[in-house]
């Protein structure tokens, strides 16, 4: 029995840490519903939460879930001392606090980006966790603390988070295929160019305009072309040039 109930912990823990990016030491939010459900089982959170989940924790209460316990006085007298012993995280409502369960609702908003686990009796809080997508619920069964199974919610937005995932890398894959024949096809182009130097133009009307360019272009030619083409004026005697100047404006 002990071992199955370890290995289903094992299991949810996985799935928050491998869906919802949940790493250790786990945030547990704590309100004053569990803390009595502890006092009353004679149950330490503070000892039982890390065993139980295997790791490092953080058990942390809110402002508002101590005030409540406070204002409801005698009866959550054993509470509010278990609550006061967790570290308070700050929330927004320090002007104005709200109840315990909308205090903790409020720090999860829409999508539990601090990566929270609520612990907590509050059947509606519970059902609010359970609303939200990679929200961890704890609860006592009695002496045995529980994680609950991953919600419908988180199950299902884990699916479609995990099938996005594989639609982008098979875009990916289409993007790098893409990329592949591109590259494929560079090498295909270079030849192409080549060929056309190799074989376009005439040798003979290369020659030519060689030397015509060599005449036309001295004035802004660069210092490392300059002394070919002083050598070749110097091979060209002055009648051929002229020959070749004339056939150049005829041409
Ligand atoms: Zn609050």
């Amino acid at each position: 029995m002990k071992i199955s109930r370890h290995k289903k912990v094992h299991k949810y823990l996985n799935f928050f840490c491998n869906n919802y990016g949940f790493r250790q030491p786990y945030q547990i939010l704590i309100d004053g519903t569990i803390c009595f459900a502890a006092l009353k089982n004679k149950l330490s959170l503070k000892e039982q939460l890390p065993k139980y989940l295997g790791g490092d924790v953080k058990l942390l209460t809110t402002p508002c879930v101590i005030l409540e316990t406070e204002r409801l006085g005698p009866n959550l007298y054993g509470a509010m001392i278990i609550v006061k012993q967790f570290p308070v995280h700050k929330c927004t409502h320090q002007t104005k606090p709200v109840s315990g369960a909308a205090c903790l609702a409020s720090m999860l908003g829409e999508t539990n980006p601090s990566r929270y686990m609520i612990a907590t009796q509050d059947r509606e809080l519970q059902e609010v966790a359970r609303r939200i997508p990679g929200t961890p619920l704890i609860y006592l069964h009695q002496k045995t603390p529980t994680l609950e199974q991953p919600s419908k919610v988180s199950s299902q937005v884990a699916e479609i988070n995990s099938k996005t995932r594989f639609l982008i890398g098979q875009k990916d894959e289409v993007v790098l295929s893409d990329l592949k024949k591109r590259k494929l096809d560079e090498p295909e182009s270079g030849p192409q160019k080549n060929k056309r130097k190799k074989g376009g133009p005439n040798p003979l009307s290369c020659k030519k305009k060689k030397k015509k360019s060599s005449i036309a272009t001295q004035k802004p030619s660069t210092s490392e072309n300059k002394p070919k083409r002083k050598r070749k004026r110097v091979k060209i005697p002055k009648h051929i040039k002229e020959m070749l100047l004339q056939t150049s404006v005829q041409s």
